[in-house]
């Protein structure tokens, strides 16, 4: 079995505010077996000396879309199946290069994908999967232009399509149906478009997804399997709907008002902004053919991003690490951290992508922090995040190595 020591180090503990020094980590195989403030004896581990560098958990983005290869999204839908699934790979090595050990898809990847890097097969995160979201006719995840008449056999509601990052369902019936598929394809958790979006045609940012009844009927079932559900929402009127339904996690969330926020912190729903995939939109969207009726949308939600961190932040509304970034943008992942840094303390946004991100996969204890018995999932870092992010940033610059479950996946260990 492979084993590693980690020694001479500054340990990064998202439960606490400023580095730990004088601990030792001990890795065996792909687990974290030991991490002591003593010496760690070990026959047989090859001993690491970190000379100073800061060792911290794998960050963990719990929106991001592995198949979103281009801005285009309805373009892509009718982009080969294997050429989609090629140029996935590159986006998930650069989310993985960038301190990424997990990632949860907010809608695209399904039980290919994550199977296929959890087999080695595929250099990528581990992957949390929502196989395809789920949206109404002519909500979020309906691509179709104005002039497409609602053909069931349309392209976004094929399951063949690995570029369709989404699928159209209505009604409480055929939802029922539509989760289950998803599940019995492999979903980890459900994903729907609880009100308008940005970079779809047809929806005002103002529209509800889907009625009540229809909002349940998916609730339901994705409990009945022990999960849960994720919902695209940035009103406060279709997050209270979404949070009174029983949806677990906020996706955006950007038109937040302090009622709603108190509302999520009693229902213990969490928010997953991703507040970059704004300013990517808005700086680079029309370079890389995003549509006028997309761009003007942007400014209303981009404006009332930094507001609503802080209306989360005085709710007590727990907050994810998302970073929801389409085809060129995917590179400005870590730029999240810049923009959150504005509003909230370092420590708050390192918690949000290690130890609330494991919350939100129910993997505490497994992921989000170095200590006995969770995935050795280790970042080797040049600088003090406590006090730095931007170490965090510039494509892993100054990550001298990524580690994922125990495998060396970049950089050295020199
Ligand atoms: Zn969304
Ligand atoms: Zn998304």
């Amino acid at each position: 079995m492979n084993s590693l020591l980690f020694k001479n180090g500054a340990l990064l503990d998202p439960l606490q505010t400023e580095l730990l020094t004088g601990y030792e980590v001990l890795v065996e195989g792909g687990t974290i077996k030991e991490v002591s403030d003593r010496p760690i004896k070990s026959a047989n581990a090859r001993v690491v000396d970190l000379g100073g560098k800061t060792i911290m958990p794998g960050l963990i983005d719990l929106h991001v879309h592995v198949v979103a290869v281009q801005f285009d999204l309805a373009g892509q839908v009718r982009l080969p199946n294997v050429f989609v699934t090629l140029k996935a790979v590159p986006i998930m090595q650069g989310m993985l290069r960038r301190g990424f050990t997990t990632v949860r898809d907010a809608g695209g990847a399904g039980f290919a994908l994550k199977e296929a890097v959890s087999n080695g097969l595929a250099q990528g995160p581990r992957l949390f999967v929502s196989g395809r979201a789920i949206s109404q006719t002519g909500g979020h995840g309906d691509p179709r232009a104005r002039s497409d008449f609602l053909d069931s056999d349309a392209p976004c509601a094929c399951c063949v399509r690995v570029g369709a990052l989404g699928r159209v369902v209505d009604g409480v019936d055929a939802l029922r149906a539509a989760v289950r598929q998803e599940f019995q394809m492999g979903a980890d958790q459900i994903k729907i478009m609880a009100s308008g979006g940005v970079a779809s045609p047809t929806d005002p940012i103002g529209a509800l997804g889907y009625s009540e009844d229809e909002l349940r009927a998916v609730v339901v079932e994705a409990r009945a399997r022990g999960t849960y559900v994720m919902a695209h929402a940035y009103t406060a009127e279709s997050i209270q709907r979404a949070v009174r339904c029983g949806v677990r996690t906020i996706e955006h969330g950007n038109l937040i008002d302090d009622p709603t926020a108190a509302l999520m912190a009693k229902h213990g729903a969490y928010v997953i902004p991703t507040l970059i995939a704004f300013e990517a939109l808005h700086h680079e969207g029309e370079k890389y053919g995003l549509s006028a009726t997309s761009a003007a949308k942007i400014d209303t939600v981009r404006s009332a991003g930094l507001r609503s961190l802080e209306v989360y932040k005085r709710a007590g509304v727990k907050m994810g690490f998302g970073s929801d970034l389409l085809g060129e943008g995917h590179r400005l992942q870590s730029d999240e951290f810049l923009v959150r840094a504005q509003v909230l303390t370092n420590a708050e946004i390192i918690a949000s992508a290690t130890t609330i991100g494991a919350e939100v996969l129910g993997m505490t204890g497994k992921l989000g922090r170095l200590e006995a018995g969770a995935f050795a999932d280790i970042l080797v870092v040049d600088g003090n995040p406590f006090k730095d992010l931007s170490c965090l940033t510039e494509q892993g610059k100054h990550i001298r190595a990524v580690i994922k479950e125990g495998q060396l996946e970049f950089g050295d260990l020199n």
